[in-house]
């Protein structure tokens, strides 16, 4: 159900620009969703925040009653309307056929960019990292993430990597456009091109080839297990860091911690259009209900939801009145120091806090101030230009289960089909066929390479007669694909060891 409710405005002390309400969607989630939601809204009305909120239910519930998605058609006709969304962590219950509905979200609203400010509070809020401000813009739409994972014999399941060139092109703009705004000095990226040379490659490739558009801004590329390293043991090296989808789901939250509490951080999902707000923890079911989770990530996902839709000043005034509650040593439970903190205090008197410190200033902090912030890009991508495509071979996938490669060749290399020709076997990505080394371990997964000597091109009939040769001599065909020429570049990698 969908319930509409205007936030009053409550007397703002300082002088300020009159907002016009703006629609948002609110979801009050699970776990400490609620608690959470509800710290952040009072302290958004008390601030004056001119907000036309309706509410949606979504999570737990939903998916209880047997909606695999977790969210109804009512709360998309509300996210359509509104296109802001500010939301509580849900939670996703155990167990197959439940989608996540973050993850759907995101994916389906187009919200490519996940924009995750990490910052350290120091000397208020214990940390091993005093001086840390980094960004994390992670891309949300599309690698791993996509959900494409198959079993495809007993021993083997896999899952599908896909990057794409704009969904590329978009993400790392959007970060060069932030690190622009935001005045910010460096955009490093991290990849695992070493290794993923044609996914990760396009990603590093397109990096390279936007950021030449940026010459003000420094640039640098790590692979990402010593980027992590790096930015684990020494963050204040970093200042924007822009990643694919997986690594930055993962270091984003790593970056969140190191500042002192996954409960600190608040992430923006920005798409063309539609945005959503949200803290980057879950809905941490062991202190629901208890009024002990830390509202901080939530309020200050909201504080950017407002310089979204322009109310800067409210922005500003609830970012700083949250700087001097830290300042002043009232904290959470979870980053209560015995050294560092005045007062322990629960959700509701945290809010509380922040409440009655809104006109004030941090006295150490530098003060927010979003009076320039752009907060919408005009991120446009380049549309690719068509290349010239030759199919050149097939790699055809087999489950077989007799672990000698050399018995699966004598079954399949005599054939010749307009030239395709058995070049290759591998298992697990490793040639081990010819001359494979007998040491290594194979699973009943094989990737048979068929290809012509790459001097012209064979038609597409020619690999379906192939296939059925290989059909007929009832082995059992679990994939296939296609290797292709691209302007006169084989458009696949060799295997390991060839
Ligand atoms: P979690 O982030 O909920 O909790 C991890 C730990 O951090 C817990 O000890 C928790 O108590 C603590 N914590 C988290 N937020 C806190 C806060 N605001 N204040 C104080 N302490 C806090 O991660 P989890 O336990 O792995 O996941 C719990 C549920 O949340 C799962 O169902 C998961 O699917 C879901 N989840 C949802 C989102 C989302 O909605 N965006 C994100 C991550 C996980």
């Amino acid at each position: 159900m969908t319930t509409t409710t205007t936030m009053k405005q409550s007397a703002p002390k300082q002088e300020r620009t009159q907002h016009t309400p703006v629609p948002v969607t609110v979801a009050y989630g699970d776990g400490i969703g609620p608690e959470i939601m509800r710290a952040t809204l009072k302290v958004l009305d008390a601030a004056g925040a001119k907000l036309d909120i309706e509410e949606i239910e979504i999570g737990e519930k939903v998916y209880l009653k047997g909606n695999s998605a977790g969210i109804d058609a009512s709360a998309w006709d509300s996210l359509r309307k509104t296109k802001v969304f500010l939301k509580a962590p849900i939670t996703t219950p155990q167990g197959g056929g439940f989608k996540s509905l973050n993850v759907t979200t995101r994916k389906v609203l187009g919200l490519y960019a996940n924009v995750r400010p990490c910052v350290s509070y120091h000397p208020y809020i214990g940390t091993k990292h005093p001086v840390m401000d980094v960004v994390i813009v992670r891309e949300n739409e599309e690698d791993l993430y996509a959900g494409i994972e198959h079993q495809q014999t007993d021993e083997v399941v896999q899952c599908l990597k896909l990057i794409s060139k704009p969904g590329t092109e978009k993400i790392i703009r959007y970060a060069f456009e932030y690190a622009k705004a935001y005045n910010r000095k460096k955009v490093t990226c991290f990849t695992k091109d070493n290794i993923m040379k044609m996914t990760d490659g396009l990603f590093h490739k397109t990096f390279n080839e936007v950021g030449a558009e940026y010459p003000s801004i420094e640039k640098e590329h790590y692979i990402v297990d010593i980027g992590a390293a790096r930015l684990a043991d020494t963050p204040e090296l970093f200042d924007v860091i822009v990643m694919p989808n997986l690594y930055g789901d993962i270091l984003s939250d790593v970056a969140a911690q190191i500042t002192g509490s996954v409960g600190l951080g608040g992430s923006a999902n920005i798409g063309q259009g539609f945005a959503m707000f949200e803290a980057i923890h879950g809905s941490a079911p062991d202190i629901a209900g208890l009024n002990k989770a830390n509202p901080s990530g939530l309020l200050l996902a909201a504080v950017q939801m407002l310089v979204h839709i322009g109310q800067h000043d409210v922005a500003a005034q609830i970012h700083n009145a949250w700087l001097r509650t830290i300042e002043d040593g009232i904290h959470t439970y979870d980053i209560y120091n015995a050294l560092l903190s005045k007062a322990v205090v629960g959700t509701a008197d945290f809010a509380d806090a922040v409440i009655e410190r809104l006109s004030q200033q941090p006295k150490r902090f530098k003060p927010a101030d979003y009076s320039n912030s752009v907060a919408n890009f005009n991120i446009k991508v380049t549309p690719a230009m068509p290349a010239i495509k030759e199919l050149v071979g097939v790699d055809v996938f087999l489950h077989y289960k007799d672990r000698d490669p050399n018995a699966l060749a004598q079954l399949i290399s005599d054939l010749d089909i307009s030239g395709l020709k058995l070049t290759m076997i591998t298992n697990r990505g490793t040639k081990v066929w010819p001359d494979g080394f007998p040491e290594t371990f194979c699973t009943d997964h094989w990737r048979c390479r068929f290809k012509n000597d790459m001097k012209s091109g064979v038609s597409y009939q020619a690999a379906i007669d192939l296939l059925q040769k290989i059909h007929n001599r009832k082995l059992n065909i679990i994939k296939t694909e296609n290797l292709y020429l691209m302007d006169g570049q084989p458009m696949f990698t060799a295997g390991q060891g060839q």
